[in-house]
C-alpha cells in the first residue's frame, strides 16, 4: 500500500453555477485556505479571485493528469481541485474516487458539494422540476451513444421532466439532432427549456416549443429541460406542480360549490331518471352544456362499459386537443402537441402520428371534426378500444361523427352541430370516475 505521509489534505470542489455567491461556506473557505487550487482554466476564471495559493490550470481533457498532480500535491499541501457545480455530477470526483481506490492510496481527502447546474437552471425557471425527474448528458466521450439514445427513451416515457447537461458541442453537433427527434417521437411538440451561463455573465432563459428550438443555439454553456405533461409553462417561467392538483382542486371546492353541484344533479334526475353508466352519461353532458336537447343528441354504439373496463386494465387516453387533456381527471395525451405542421390541421396530423399509440387506446375528438377523420382512416389498422367524438361546429362535425358511428368500434358520439371540448371532457370524467370506483 501506498502511504503518503500527508501534512495536506486534498478537498475536491465544488464552485457552483459560477457566480460566487453561490459557492458554499466550505468551498470558499477551502479556496481561500488552499496553498494549491489546481483546475481547468474555465473553473479557475471564476473562482481565481478568492485564491492566495498557487493556481494551476490545466487543460479539458487532461483529467487524470490533473487528479495525478492534485494527489501528488496534497502530500503536504492543502489542494483544492475544483469542478464546476457539484464535483460529484458529471464532474471530477468519481475519478479522484475512482483513482484513489484502485491504487489504494491513503490520503486525506473530502469532496465539497456544489450547487448544480440544474439547481441554478430550475431556480431560474421557477420549479421546472419539483419532484420526480431524470437527469442524461449528451456527450459521449465516456458512454456509448446507444446507451445515451436508449436511457433518454426510457426517461421519455417515465413521463417526469428531464434536464440534459451536455447538450451540444462543435463535435458532436448531430447528437444534440438525434436526441430532439427521440424527443418529438416520444412527447411530442413540447415546451423545453434553454438555460445558458445560468448565475454567470451571459444569462439566458428561453422557454420554447420543441419544434422551434434549433439545435445552432444550444452550445456546451447551457442545459435543458424537456417538460412533462404536468409542466405549464410562459415563455419566460416553466412549472411541474408537485401533483397535489387533484387533491388541492377537492380540497379547495367551499362547502356552497359542493352544495350547488348537488343540488343541479338531483334537479336532473327528475328530467333524466336511472342509474345505468348510459343515464349517468347523458347527464353530464347535460350538465355540462346547460342544454337538455343532449337527452336525444348523445347515441351509444356498443355499450361504454367497455371504456370503463379498458381504463381499468390500464388504456392510455389520447386526445384530440389541450381544452380536452387541462379538463381531465387523468392523465391523456393530447394529439395536437404530436403534429410539426404539415398539409393537415394540426389536430389530424397529430392523430395520425400516434396511429400505433391509439392501437387499444380511449379515443376522445372533442374539438376537431378533421381528427375524427383521420381516426377513420386508421382506425381499422389501429384499432382503439373505445372513442369518445364530440366534435363541434359546421364544417364537416355532423359527418365525421357519422363515420366514426360507422366503424366497427364501441363509441359514444353526438348527433349534429352540437358537440365540443366541454361535452367530450364531461364523458370521458365520467368513464374515468366510474373506472376508479370499485
Ligand atoms: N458538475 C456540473 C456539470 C458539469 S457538465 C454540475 O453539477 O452542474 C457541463 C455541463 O453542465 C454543460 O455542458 C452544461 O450543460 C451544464 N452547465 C454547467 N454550468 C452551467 C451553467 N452555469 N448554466 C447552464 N448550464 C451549465
Amino acid at each position: 500500500m501506498l502511504r503518503l505521509q500527508s501534512q495536506g489534505k486534498l478537498y475536491v470542489v465544488g464552485i457552483g453555477p459560477g457566480s460566487k455567491e453561490l459557492l458554499t461556506l466550505k468551498a470558499y473557505e477551502a479556496l481561500k485556505n488552499a496553498d494549491v487550487v489546481i483546475g481547468h482554466r474555465r473553473y479557475i476564471e471564476l473562482i481565481k479571485d478568492l485564491v492566495k495559493g498557487e493556481i494551476i490550470e490545466s487543460a479539458m481533457r487532461k483529467e487524470l493528469d490533473r487528479v495525478k498532480k492534485a494527489i501528488e500535491l496534497a502530500k503536504d499541501k492543502k489542494v483544492c481541485l475544483v469542478s464546476g457545480g457539484d464535483p460529484c455530477i458529471y464532474g471530477i470526483a468519481s475519478l479522484v474516487e475512482e483513482f484513489i481506490a484502485t491504487n489504494s492510496i491513503e490520503i486525506d481527502y473530502e469532496i465539497i458539494p456544489g450547487i448544480t447546474a440544474l439547481n441554478a437552471a430550475n431556480s431560474l425557471l421557477g420549479c421546472a422540476v419539483s419532484g420526480d425527474h431524470a437527469v442524461i448528458s449528451l456527450s459521449d466521450q465516456l458512454v456509448d451513444w446507444e446507451k445515451i439514445e436508449h436511457r433518454l427513451r426510457v426517461m421519455l416515457r417515465s413521463d417526469v421532466p428531464i434536464a440534459i447537461y451536455n447538450p451540444s458541442s462543435l463535435k458532436r453537433a448531430d447528437n444534440l439532432k438525434k436526441a430532439l427527434e427521440i424527443i418529438f417521437s416520444e412527447r411530442g411538440n413540447v415546451k423545453v427549456a434553454i438555460i445558458k451561463n445560468a448565475y454567470r455573465e451571459g444569462e439566458e432563459v428561453k422557454i420554447k416549443n420543441l419544434s422551434e428550438l434549433n439545435a445552432e443555439e444550444v452550445d456546451m454553456s447551457t442545459i435543458l429541460i424537456i417538460s412533462s405533461s404536468e409542466t405549464v409553462a410562459t415563455d419566460k417561467r416553466m412549472l411541474t406542480p408537485r401533483g397535489y392538483s387533484m387533491k388541492y382542486e377537492v380540497g379547495a371546492k367551499t362547502k356552497k360549490a359542493i352544495e350547488i353541484a348537488e343540488q343541479s344533479a338531483e334537479i336532473l334526475r327528475n328530467f333524466i331518471p336511472g342509474d345505468t353508466l348510459k343515464e349517468e352519461i347523458v347527464r353530464r353532458a347535460v350538465m355540462a352544456t346547460g342544454d337538455l336537447s343532449y337527452r336525444d343528441l348523445i347515441v351509444f354504439k356498443g355499450d361504454p362499459v367497455e371504456a370503463v373496463k379498458a381504463l381499468r386494465e390500464g388504456a392510455k387516453i389520447i386526445v384530440d386537443v389541450e381544452m380536452v387533456k387541462a379538463g381531465l381527471r387523468a392523465e391523456a395525451i393530447s394529439a395536437v402537441s404530436f403534429a410539426k405542421g404539415s398539409e393537415r390541421t394540426r389536430t389530424a396530423e397529430g392523430i395520425l402520428n400516434l396511429a400505433k399509440e391509439i392501437e387499444g387506446a380511449i379515443v376522445g375528438i372533442g374539438n376537431a371534426p378533421s381528427s375524427a377523420m383521420a381516426l377513420c382512416e386508421i382506425a381499422e389498422e389501429h384499432k382503439p378500444a373505445f372513442v369518445v367524438a364530440t366534435p363541434v361546429g359546421f364544417v364537416g362535425a355532423s359527418e365525421s361523427k357519422e363515420m366514426i358511428r360507422k366503424l366497427d368500434l364501441p363509441s359514444i358520439t353526438t348527433v349534429g352541430t352540437k358537440g365540443g371540448s366541454g361535452v367530450c371532457t364531461a364523458i370521458l370524467n365520467c368513464l374515468i370516475e366510474h373506472a376508479r370506483s370499485d
